[in-house]
């Protein structure tokens, strides 16, 4: 048996109770690895939320399985990804309405100063709330045989860690993924932050660079402008998160202008060098040329997936440096024993859409499923203030396709639960295919647009119809009335001059 040291602290600056909870049940100091018996069902490489519910549910289905994680588990989600981010935003939203309570009719006596060492522990205490349920010893307790270390294929059906070599009839690679480096000259000289660094930060920077506008750069970008730093943030594409409708990412332009980032579009950060202890950024945008001088760097312009060292080409397993694992649609690699699922091998890299590619791992690798990744309906949401959310086709995309479109826009404004909470700005847009009340997607632009997309999901993916929609009783005042309303403007272009005329001649009777 082995002992594995979890990673440390980097700056050794975290050694509140909640970091040390966080590790024991993430990477306990004194894990032992436990001597593999026998042939595993089900050897899973990668503990983020892929391998955790693919573990989670084989275990619980009877097999024999083992996870292996070679840091922490939780992976990014828990660890460096969703939760620390939405922690933060969660407490720099607070600081922003603590500013803006004379909106509000309320008063805050004095200054507003941000406690970050605070912020940064309440983040750590929601991590460590959070890792109880997915705990190494939970997950042993549940019949999870649990592994730390680096694992590495030793062959079609076995993996090695720690110096044992296990074997399998079935395995998951679930490794994930990592931020891409960007190659900019001077940028590892100088320093930079990634979401693998930017949550063990102990004082906020005082003008921070984001580079990158997706999701990632956008959420911290206003988070840490939020919580009192000056932050610029430059974006090489006319427009923040490229994939989404223009309204929507022109709204969340003007709320970061508005909170005080200084937006960069069209802007490309070329060298990088230090000058009198400052990061200084040479940007070009068209012919113009601009420097910026920050004391840190964050980057967030894209993830690389997983592939490195795991000896993929003795498994027989195909990839690709750039996409991750080559996958078909039952999410089996090019070795029909092993499969992947997560970030290490989809196109969205979402932690729902790693735990749903798991599920139909666990049915398609164990119980002769034939679950299909092309069959799901994946929403998602950029976490800024507004909220971005997005499900199904976008109206571009469904043209392109030659699917007549038809589209129903409610404003948030004119919607009364946001407005009686001052959150106005926004709108919920429902693209139709034209002539039938099918949904063919959405955009959700709102203060909690992140929960109100559920509900246009499933519409869709129980092929629910505006005119169901528009029957449904939504509670009121709520801001998911919105969705209701462009049920009930779209039952409207039901009424034909015809029926109309009908319906007049019956009432006048
Ligand atoms: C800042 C940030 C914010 C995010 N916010 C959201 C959000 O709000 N909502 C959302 O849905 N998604 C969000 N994501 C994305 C989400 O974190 C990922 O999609 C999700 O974690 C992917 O899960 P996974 O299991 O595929 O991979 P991961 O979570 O990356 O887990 C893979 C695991 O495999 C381990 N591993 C890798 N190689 C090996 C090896 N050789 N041996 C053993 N173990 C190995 C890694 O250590 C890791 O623990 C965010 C990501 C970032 C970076």
């Amino acid at each position: 048996m082995t002992n594995y040291s979890p990673p440390q602290d980097p700056a050794g600056e975290h050694d509140d109770r909640f970091y040390r909870a966080l590790v024991d049940n993430v990477h306990p100091p004194s894990w032992n690895n436990p001597e593999p018996a026998g042939e595993y069902n089900f050897v899973v490489l990668g503990a983020g939320p892929a391998g955790l519910v693919a573990a989670r549910a084989a275990a619980a289905l009877g097999a024999k399985v083992a996870l292996i994680e070679r840091h922490f588990v939780g992976g990014d989600c828990l660890n460096v990804g969703c939760v620390p981010s939405k922690a933060i935003i969660r407490t720099s939203r607070l600081y922003a309405e603590m500013r803006a309570a004379g909106t509000f009719g309320a008063q805050v006596p004095g200054d507003i100063d941000v406690d970050f060492r605070s912020v940064m522990q309440r983040m750590r205490r929601v991590q460590t709330h959070i890792s109880r349920t997915d705990s190494a010893q939970r997950l042993s307790a549940d019949g999870v045989d649990v592994y730390f270390g680096e694992a590495r294929f030793a062959g079609r059906r076995a993996v090695e860690v720690d110096g044992k070599t296990l074997h399998f009839r079935k395995a998951l690679v679930a490794t994930g993924a990592r931020p891409k480096m960007p190659s900019i000259p001077g940028l590892v000289e100088a320093g930079y932050l990634t979401n693998e660094s930017v949550f063990d930060l102990t004082e906020h920077p005082r003008h921070l660079l984001v580079i990158g506008g997706g999701p990632l750069g956008c959420e911290l970008a206003q988070a840490f402008r939020r919580l009192g730093a000056q932050v610029i943030i430059a974006q090489d594409e006319p427009m923040f998160l490229p994939k989404e409708e223009r309204d929507a990412a022109q709204i969340l332009s003007d709320a970061l202008a508005r909170d005080g980032v200084e937006i960069h579009l069209n802007s490309k950060v070329v060298a990088v060098r230090m000058e009198g202890g400052m990061k200084v950024a040479d940007l070009v945008s068209d012919d113009n040329k601009s420097s910026v001088s920050v004391d840190e760097i964050l980057t967030g312009i894209g993830r690389s997936p997983n592939v490195e060292g795991l000896n993929l080409d003795a498994a027989g397993v195909a990839y690709n440096t750039d996409r991750g694992i080559v996958v078909n649609d039952f999410l089996q690699t090019t070795n029909r024993r092993i499969y992947a699922a997560g970030d290490v091998c989809l196109e969205h890299k979402f932690t729902h859409t790693a735990d749903a590619s798991a599920r139909i791992v666990v049915q398609n690798a164990l119980f002769l499923g034939r679950k299909r990744l092309s069959a799901l309906t994946i929403p998602w949401c950029t976490y800024t203030d507004p909220e971005i959310a997005h499900v199904g086709l976008y109206a571009r995309v469904a043209r392109e396709r030659g699917i007549p479109v038809r589209t129903f826009t409610i404003l948030m404004h004119d919607v009364d639960r946001a407005v009686t909470d001052g959150e106005e700005e926004g709108f919920v847009k429902i693209h139709v295919r034209q002539g039938s009340d099918r949904i063919l997607g959405a955009t959700v632009v709102a203060r909690h647009a992140g929960e109100m997309i559920n509900g246009l999901s499933l519409a869709i993916n129980a092929g629910i119809g505006m005119r169901a929609l528009a029957q449904v009783i939504h509670t009121y005042p709520t801001q998911a009335e919105a969705i209701k309303m462009a049920a009930d403007a779209y039952n409207r272009t039901r009424l034909t001059p015809t029926l109309k005329a009908l319906a007049r001649r019956w009432l006048a009777w």
